[in-house]
C-alpha cells in the first residue's frame, strides 16, 4: 500500500482543511509515517483522525489534535521542545522534524522503550526519551522553546512553567474529565504569563507528582477521565482562525476516540467471530454429512394406522435407497399402496419379504402382503432414485394415504 498518498489525505482531510497553516507542522505530518507508531494490526486505522489504543490503557493521540497542539507551539527550527506523555511517540517524531531537539518523557517504561526503537528505525537522532513522571519536567534539559503536555492535568504544574524560556510556550490540557481544556501559557517574565484558552478537549490523565494523584482533591471527589478516553479536537476554539476552523464547530462534541474507536472495533470483531463460527459449524456439519444422504435428517418415518413407513427424503440421484414399510399386527391381508408420482422419484428393485400380489386400481398400483396376527411385519422396499429435484408422491396403507417428500440431488 502506499502510504505517503494516504498520509497526504490524511493531511489534507484531517489537518489542513480543518484550520492547521503552518507549513512546517504540515509537512512533518506529510513526512512521519503514522502506521509506524500504531500496534501492528491498527496500520489500516493509523489515518483515521481517532486517537488509537497503544497499550498500557495509554492512547496515539488524533492527527488533527496533535496537528493543532504543535501549531500552538509556535515551533521553531532551533527550539529545543520537551514532550510530557511521549505515548507512541509519534508528537514528539513530529516535534523532531520541525525543531532542533526534542526531550521526551513517559511514565510507563514499555510505552517510552517502544517509543525509542521507532525512533531509532525511523533514524530520529534529535529525540531524548526518559522514563519518569512528567509533571516535574526535565530539569537538566531546560530551560525550554516549547513542552507540550499530551495528558491532562488538575492544573499547570509549576516544575513545567519554570522549565519554559523567556518567551516559551507551554501547551497543556487542563481539567477533568469533559471539562478539560487545552491552554496555551507564553512565558513573558521572570513571573509573567499569558495564558489562553484554546477550547475543550479529552486527553489521558496525567498522573504524576505534581498531577492527578489518588489523593488529590479534584481526583477524589470525581475521578478523573480514566486511562483509556481520549485526546480530543477543541469543541469551541476560542481563536478562530478562518473557515477551516470554524468547521470544528460542527464536528460532534465530546467525546471523540479511541471509547468509539475500541467499541467499534469490539463490535466488529464481534461480527467477524460471529461469522466465524456460523461458518465453522457449517463447514463441520457438511463434512459429517448431517445434511446430506445418510446423515440424521436424511429420513423421516411416517405414522399411519395401519404402521408406520420409513422413507428417504434426502437422497441421492441414481443411488440405491430402502424403504421399510411395518405393518402392525393384524389377521387380514395387508396391501401398500403407491401412485404413479412415486415411480418418477423411485423404481422398486426388490421387495423383500415379497409380496403376495400385485395390482394396479385407480391408477394406484397396490401390494398385498400376508396376515401375520403374532407380530409386527418388516417389509423392506430396495429403490433406486429417479429424476433429481424435489418430488412428492402418495404412499398408503389400506385405505390411508400420505403424501411423501423426497429431493434427491443431482
Ligand atoms: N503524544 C502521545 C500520546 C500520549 S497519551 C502520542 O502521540 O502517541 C499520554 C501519555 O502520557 C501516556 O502514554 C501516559 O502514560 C503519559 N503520562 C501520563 N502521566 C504522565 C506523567 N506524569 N509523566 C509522563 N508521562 C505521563
Amino acid at each position: 500500500m502506499d502510504m505517503t498518498r494516504i498520509r497526504d489525505r490524511m493531511v489534507e482531510h484531517h489537518v489542513t482543511r480543518r484550520g492547521i497553516r503552518d507549513p512546517s507542522v504540515i509537512e512533518a505530518m506529510r513526512t512521519v509515517p503514522r502506521e509506524k507508531f500504531v500496534p501492528p494490526g491498527s496500520e489500516e486505522f493509523a489515518y483515521e483522525d481517532a486517537p488509537l489504543s497503544i497499550g498500557e490503557g495509554q492512547t496515539i493521540s488524533q492527527p488533527f489534535i496533535v496537528a493543532l497542539m504543535l501549531e500552538k507551539a509556535n515551533l521553531d527550527a532551533g527550539d529545543t521542545v520537551l514532550e510530557v506523555g511521549t505515548g507512541s511517540g509519534y508528537a514528539s517524531a513530529l516535534m523532531s522534524r520541525v525543531a532542533r531537539h526534542v526531550y521526551s518523557i513517559e511514565r510507563h517504561e514499555r510505552l517510552a522503550l517502544e517509543a525509542k526503537e521507532r525512533f531509532e528505525k525511523l533514524g530520529y537522532r534529535n529525540i531524548d526519551v526518559r522514563v519518569g513522571d512528567g509533571s516535574k519536567g526535565w530539569a537538566e534539559a531546560a530551560p525550554f522553546d516549547a513542552i507540550v503536555v499530551s495528558a491532562s492535568a488538575p492544573e499547570v504544574p509549576t516544575a513545567l512553567k519554570e522549565q519554559l524560556g523567556l518567551g516559551g510556550r507551554l501547551i497543556i490540557p487542563v481539567g477533568r474529565g469533559e471539562g478539560q481544556r487545552l491552554k496555551r501559557l507564553t512565558r513573558t517574565g521572570d513571573a509573567a504569563f499569558e495564558e489562553e484558552d484554546l477550547g475543550g478537549v479529552l486527553f489521558v490523565p496525567l498522573i504524576g507528582e505534581d498531577a492527578w494523584t489518588a489523593t488529590h482533591p479534584m481526583y477524589t471527589a470525581t475521578a478523573p477521565s480514566l486511562p483509556g478516553t481520549v485526546a480530543s479536537e477543541p469543541s469551541s476554539p476560542h481563536d478562530g482562525q478562518g473557515a477551516g476552523m470554524r468547521k470544528i464547530d460542527k464536528l460532534p462534541a465530546l467525546p471523540e476516540g479511541v471509547l468509539d474507536h475500541s467499541e467499534f472495533q469490539q463490535r466488529f470483531w464481534a461480527v467477524q467471530r460471529f461469522s466465524w463460527i456460523v461458518f465453522t459449524l457449517l463447514l463441520v456439519i457438511c463434512l459429517l454429512g448431517l445434511l446430506g444422504r445418510g446423515g440424521p435428517f436424511s429420513r423421516q418415518t411416517l405414522l399411519l394406522p395401519e404402521g408406520s413407513v420409513d422413507f428417504p427424503v434426502i437422497s441421492r440421484w441414481n443411488a440405491p435407497e430402502d424403504m421399510t414399510v411395518t405393518f402392525t399386527p393384524s389377521s387380514e391381508d395387508r396391501v401398500f399402496t403407491i401412485d404413479p408420482a412415486f415411480l418418477q422419484s423411485f423404481s422398486v428393485q426388490g421387495i423383500d419379504p415379497p409380496q403376495k400380489a400385485t395390482f394396479a386400481r385407480d391408477g394406484r398400483i397396490g401390494y398385498v402382503f400376508p396376515a401375520d396376527p403374532a407380530g409386527p411385519t418388516q417389509i423392506v422396499f430396495r429403490l433406486q432414485t429417479q429424476l433429481p429435484g424435489p418430488r412428492r408422491a402418495l404412499i398408503g396403507m389400506g385405505g390411508e394415504t400420505r403424501t411423501q417428500s423426497t429431493f434427491i440431488f443431482p
